[in-house]
């Protein structure tokens, strides 16, 4: 009997061209695999960070220490990790006309990330007001900006959308997009690898769509009403056929139908900051997964690659490259 559909190898229609980056490894016939294809639909955002002793109350002022402008965004922070980890990555998303979309769309081009179907629309791109104090607490507020423009597929996106392995989805576009974006996929059997954060509700016919779920334990709880990640990715299966709960430094809990769940460990290493640590994961799994690795080598590809990213400050500025990960 065929396995399911989500857990056949995906075939390659039409290879996407891109130009190789220029960090990647060189790769021999015979020795590393097909470079393979990730397209992300989601977010560009520039962080806009305030180092703070303390953080204010309401109607309070205080002096903060240092400002940092940090080219960040779920979906940009994914289609970064990816390409870092060896894979085409074309990124479908909207930035704005102000200075922060140039920036955004020139980082990702230099990230290597195809951004020919990110679009620029007038007004601002999204930015994301994030105070963080000196016990690395943080309070953030989002405002979307071009991100919600993005409210359905533009001309162009499906067929990009079907070239790839995987497109990587998360929760910073408006949920009409998200939705269209994977059903497209699903239409040309490309696997849908969705990161439900923000947390929220989400429409049954996004999860429809949806082949693997990866929420960290919060967005797990805050899904399913359950604290416990056993019990959560149990509930979650009943909606979707694969999930992956990330449990921060105690690694990863994969779950299929039909199969008991899988513990993943996260390497012991020293953490010094975990911002983009979930993002990185994803971006590694997929390429893993889109290269035909079975999933708990993946996994724990995926793993390395998530623990690199924590021991160096920073969000896309700490994603490690292949060879680091295939050396970790
Ligand atoms: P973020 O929001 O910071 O991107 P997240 O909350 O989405 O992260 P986490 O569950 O904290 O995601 O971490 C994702 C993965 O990163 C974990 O499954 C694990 O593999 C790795 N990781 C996170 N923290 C550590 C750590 N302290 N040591 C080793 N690996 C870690």
């Amino acid at each position: 009997q065929e396995p399911p559909r989500h857990l056949r190898p995906h075939v390659r229609r039409r290879r996407f061209r891109h130009p190789r980056h220029p960090h990647s490894p060189a790769r021999t016939p015979g020795g590393t695999p097909p470079m393979t294809h990730i397209v992300v639909l989601g977010s560009t955002n520039m962080d806009l960070v305030a180092y703070v002793g303390r953080a204010p109350e309401l109607g309070e002022t205080v002096t903060g220490r240092e400002f940092r402008t940090i080219p960040g965004g779920k979906g940009a922070n994914q289609a970064v990790a990816a390409a870092r980890a060896g894979a085409e990555v074309s990124m479908i998303g909207a930035v704005g006309s102000d200075e922060f979309g140039a920036r955004l769309r020139a980082g990702l081009t230099a990230a290597g990330v195809d951004t020919d179907l990110l679009r620029t629309v007038d007004g601002p791109s999204g930015t994301a007001h994030i105070v963080v104090d000196d016990e690395g607490g943080n309070a953030i507020v989002v405002i979307p900006g071009a991100n919600g423009s993005v409210t359905s597929l533009a001309p162009g996106d499906e067929t990009l959308i079907a070239t790839g392995s995987a497109l990587l989805l998360q929760l910073e576009l408006p949920l009409s997009a998200v939705t269209a974006g994977a059903e497209a996929a699903r239409r040309h059997g490309v696997r849908t690898i969705l990161t439900p954060a923000p947390a929220q509700p989400l429409p049954p016919a996004l999860l429809a769509a949806t082949d693997l779920l990866v929420p960290n334990e919060h967005e797990a709880a805050a899904l399913t009403g359950h604290a416990d990640p056993r019990a959560a990715a149990d509930a979650l299966l009943r909606q979707v056929p694969e999930v992956v709960i990330t449990l921060g430094g105690a690694g990863s809990l994969y779950a299929a139908r039909g199969a008991d769940p899988v513990t993943v460990p996260a390497p012991r290493v020293r953490a010094v900051d975990t911002t983009a640590a979930g993002d990185t994961f994803v971006g590694a799994l997929a390429v893993a997964l889109g290269e035909g690795t079975p999933v708990p080598d993946a996994l724990a590809w995926a793993s390395s690659a998530a623990a690199l990213s924590v021991q160096r400050p920073g969000a896309t500025s700490s994603m490690p490259y292949r060879t680091e990960i295939d050396t970790a």
